[in-house]
């Protein structure tokens, strides 16, 4: 029997804002019969251990270096997935820590939102609850929430977003975030590929327009359980400009828990075109 060949190239672990460790996520990949897999936190590479990359190897599993930034266009918050770079790259640690700062300094200005709103959490709350032992972390607005739950000011996370955190929410602050163009730049500098993320999930046809016109490589076509017919569009899209056509499940894990690792992945051809 031949075992198809498929990476999921859009996953999340415990190091942003996804529940499993690295090394959980790479022993649930194998289980699912997974070829291998690119780990896509946001905004760092701190899940590329060599721990985990050894393990990898032990299990067969390929493993992309990826990552997936949050960019800023025209008001809208642009993902941007960057593939294949050097994991040692300088230009690409110091770029990464600016976004860290910033992503600090917003989230301590969301903190001051909930608490203007009666919901007062701390930054040192925020911080030990989402680490939890870790020293490291990617800390977003899915931390938040869960903390929201947990001090009792929402009833779940659907309620902590609709009504606070969501994009344009009352608690919501953009942050000051890289146009996707720096992105881009960083990306490729660090000799990697960049790939519009779910471009579907951006509601202005003007933006998307205009993010088409820029040096991407990509663009992520299948992802999650968006439908094929949906999937269509970009795909022409990525035929006519020759760009590859990526695809992930976006896994989260308990964080998302409709979402299953390996509900969308791209074959040989497609991951090829990644790596060279
Ligand atoms: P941040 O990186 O802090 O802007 O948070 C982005 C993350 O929040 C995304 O990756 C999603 O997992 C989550 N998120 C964004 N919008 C929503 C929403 N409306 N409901 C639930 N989760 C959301
Ligand atoms: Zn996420
Ligand atoms: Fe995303
Ligand atoms: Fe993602």
């Amino acid at each position: 029997m031949t075992i198809q060949f498929r990476v999921d190239l859009h996953t999340h672990t415990n190091c942003s804002d996804g529940s499993l460790t690295p090394e959980q996520l790479l022993h649930e990949a194998k289980k699912v019969g997974l070829s291998g897999l690119s780990i896509t936190d946001h905004d760092c590479i701190d899940a590329y251990t060599e721990k985990t990359i050894a393990l990898s190897k032990e299990l067969g599993l390929l493993l992309l270096p990826g990552m997936e930034i949050s960019s800023r266009h025209r008001q809208h918050d642009v993902h941007i997935l960057g593939y294949g770079f050097d994991l040692h790259s300088k230009s690409l640690s110091s770029f990464l820590e600016v976004i860290q700062k910033r992503r600090e300094e917003r989230n301590a200005q969301i903190l001051q939102k909930l608490c203007s709103r009666k919901m007062p959490i701390s930054i040192e709350e925020l911080d030990r609850f989402a680490k939890q032992g870790m020293s490291k972390k990617v800390i977003g607005r899915p931390h938040i929430a869960y903390l929201m739950i947990e001090k009792g000011y929402v009833g779940s996370m659907q309620e902590a977003f609709n009504f606070y955190l969501k994009d344009n929410g009352l608690c919501y602050v953009p942050g000051v975030k890289f146009n996707p163009i720096e992105i881009i730049g960083a990306i490729h500098l660090a000799g990697g590929k960049a790939i519009l993320a779910h471009p579907h999930f951006i509601n202005s046809q003007r933006t998307v327009r205009e993010l088409l016109e820029m040096p991407f490589d990509g663009i992520e076509c299948y992802y999650a359980k968006l439908p094929s017919d949906q999937e269509k569009k970009w795909l022409e899209i990525a035929e006519q400009k020759n760009w590859i056509a990526t695809g992930g499940s976006d896994f989260h894990g308990d964080a998302k828990p409709y979402i299953p690792l390996g509900c969308s992945w791209v074959g040989e051809e497609t991951y090829s075109r990644l790596v060279s």
